[in-house]
């Protein structure tokens, strides 16, 4: 027998229409592309993107067509994201700093017929622009620019769209598993991969991240999702700040350390999420500064392992609470996130400090599990040490590749994520590494994260990768890639000595490479395979 409630699809529409009638004055800031700040309000977001939607339709577009953008974390762009999703049309958010082979790869695999781009990423466009037939429209997100037009004369402007239509527009309701957006893997190895997310997805997914032992995020907010746009829909941040109510500062184009230490002190920010690059910046600047980030209670630290010495710092010097969660573009992007339990109240503020390093524990909404790294059959137990692959299923994880044929689901139904994890008792996990990043010394795994932790938190090394080199003896060695604080004199046997009593000799790096700068991905993290590609093979000639 059915039960006898209402039925109304999880829709992404349902949250702007929300956020417009309860929230409606609650303030969304926005860093423009030419550094301006502009104030604006749920109502006027929603507005404009039933402007936008009827604009869109007026083009001719249908629902499922893919309409990319390729833009900054600004107001218009998180208007085009209500428009698009909530006509029904598929939202393919892009990261401009792929190679332009990438980009145009990716715009044609995804078969995408409108592009909204920041002006800054016009050079970008032209360059691609033969390749890329399959658009229709060019839409620049902003006011009529005449040098903008001398070079694309076809270009259509934002701001022109929102002020020829009217705000009278009713969103069209369909079914809950319709696709509402797209974003490929960054693809370190082969042609990046779609992930094509649905509004039931994104939906249930905002509702788990804004819950207390997640983000606790509440109408009393004010959120700064430095994460882009383009990297897993900012972690579903503008969705669920729209499910919240709470206030909301895109940060444009300016994520140094200082313009966010501005930003947060200016228009006092309370939650802020982001790669642990990006806190290592803002940390800096903010100790330069003076600034105690005083509105900040708690941030969110994911995407890549965030080394202790960053949650230490955040919670002890800064009185904000530094979470640590883990994701990826295949998961929505929650996978879990390190808050603690009831239990662990009586631990000693050491011993908490310890539990709080790991990723932490699944919310409600997905499930976690370690298989044996050789027989992929056979569970790894969860104790808290035993390493295996990590899996996971749940309502926002991906069950195929758009476009590409199931290769990552098991028989049984989950996905592997291709990190290797450790899970103890109560659910906390830990990542160890990806599988690919492992360091096999003699037939024994050396962490490069723990590596890359440690060297962290030397307090003259701004940024450390720790990769695999192909040793003669031992199949692989570790070897430490670092850049220095500036006019710092460290020398290689100071930092191999810093590894001294932390970790196991055998596992101390062979060498340390002083480097000027290490590659980000757009993203902000490492890019580890070019370092591998340059010092694999450092090793064998010594
Ligand atoms: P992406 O889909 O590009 O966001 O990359 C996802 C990958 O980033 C995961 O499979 C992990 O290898 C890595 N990752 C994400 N969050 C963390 C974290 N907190 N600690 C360690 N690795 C992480």
């Amino acid at each position: 027998m059915l039960g006898k409630m209402m039925y109304q699809p999880l829709l992404i529409s349902s949250l702007i229409e929300h956020a417009a009638r309860y929230h409606g004055d609650t303030a969304v800031l926005s860093k423009e592309v030419d550094g301006q700040i502009t104030h604006s309000d749920w109502l006027t977001i929603s507005n404009n993107s039933k402007r936008l939607a009827n604009a869109l339709a007026s083009l001719g577009l249908k629902s499922s067509e893919r309409i990319a953008t390729l833009a900054w974390n600004n107001r218009r762009h998180l208007e085009a994201w209500y428009a698009i999703s909530g006509s029904g049309m598929i939202c393919h958010t892009i990261n401009p700093r792929l190679f332009p082979e990438q980009l145009s790869y990716i715009i044609n695999d995804a078969d995408d017929r409108v592009l909204f781009f920041d002006v800054t990423f016009l050079p970008l466009i032209l360059a691609i622009k033969d390749q890329i037939d399959n658009i229709k429209h060019f839409i620049c997100l902003g006011a009529r620019e005449n040098k903008v037009l001398e070079q694309l004369p076809e270009v259509l402007f934002f701001d022109e769209l929102l002020a020829d239509h009217s705000t009278d527009f009713e969103w069209p309701q369909f079914d809950e598993t319709t696709a509402s957006s797209l974003c490929y893997t960054s693809g370190t190895t082969g042609n990046p991969k779609g992930i094509l997310y649905t509004h039931r997805s994104s939906v249930l997914h905002a509702i788990a991240l804004s819950m207390p032992d997640i983000s606790a995020l509440s109408a009393k907010d004010v959120l700064l999702p430095v994460v882009p746009m383009f990297h897993v829909n900012a972690w579903g941040t503008p969705y669920a700040a729209a499910l919240t109510g709470c206030s909301l500062i895109l940060p444009g184009p300016n994520l140094d350390g200082d313009s966010l230490v501005s930003l947060i002190d200016d228009y006092k920010v309370t939650v802020a999420l982001g790669v642990p690059t990006i806190w290592q910046s803002l940390l800096t600047a903010a100790k330069a500064r003076g600034s105690k980030l005083e509105s900040m209670t708690r941030t969110i630290v994911g995407g890549a392992a965030c080394p202790p010495s960053v949650i230490k710092t955040f919670r002890e010097d800064f009185d904000c609470d530094a979470i640590h969660g883990w994701g990826m573009t295949e998961t929505s992007p929650l996978g879990t996130m390190n808050q603690i339990k009831a239990k662990h109240k009586s631990l000693s503020k050491d011993e908490i400090n310890e539990l709080r390093k790991s990723q932490g524990r699944p919310p409600y909404g997905v499930e976690i599990r370690l298989m044996d790294t050789d027989q992929p059959l056979e569970p790894v137990e969860e104790d808290g040490v035993s390493q295996g692959r990590l899996q996971i299923r749940g309502h926002w994880i991906i069950n195929d590749y758009y476009n590409h044929n199931p290769d990552a689901i098991t028989e049984d139904g989950w996905f592997d994520t291709g990190d290797i994890a450790t899970i103890d008792s109560d659910g906390y996990m830990n990542i160890r590494d990806r599988s690919k990043d492992l360091i096999k010394s003699g037939g024994e795994w050396i962490s490069s994260v723990e590596l890359e932790n440690i060297a962290a938190a030397h307090p003259q090394i701004t940024m450390a990768a720790a990769i695999a080199a192909a040793h003669k003896k031992w199949g692989e060695r570790p070897v430490l890639i670092v850049v220095k604080e500036q006019n710092s004199e460290l020398t290689e046997a100071q930092v191999l000595a810093f590894y001294e009593e932390k970790i196991a000799s055998w596992q101390i790096p062979d060498k340390v490479i002083f480097v000027e700068s290490i590659l980000l991905n757009g993203a902000g993290k490492m890019v580890k395979k070019d370092l591998r590609d340059e010092y694999g093979d450092v090793l064998l000639s010594a």
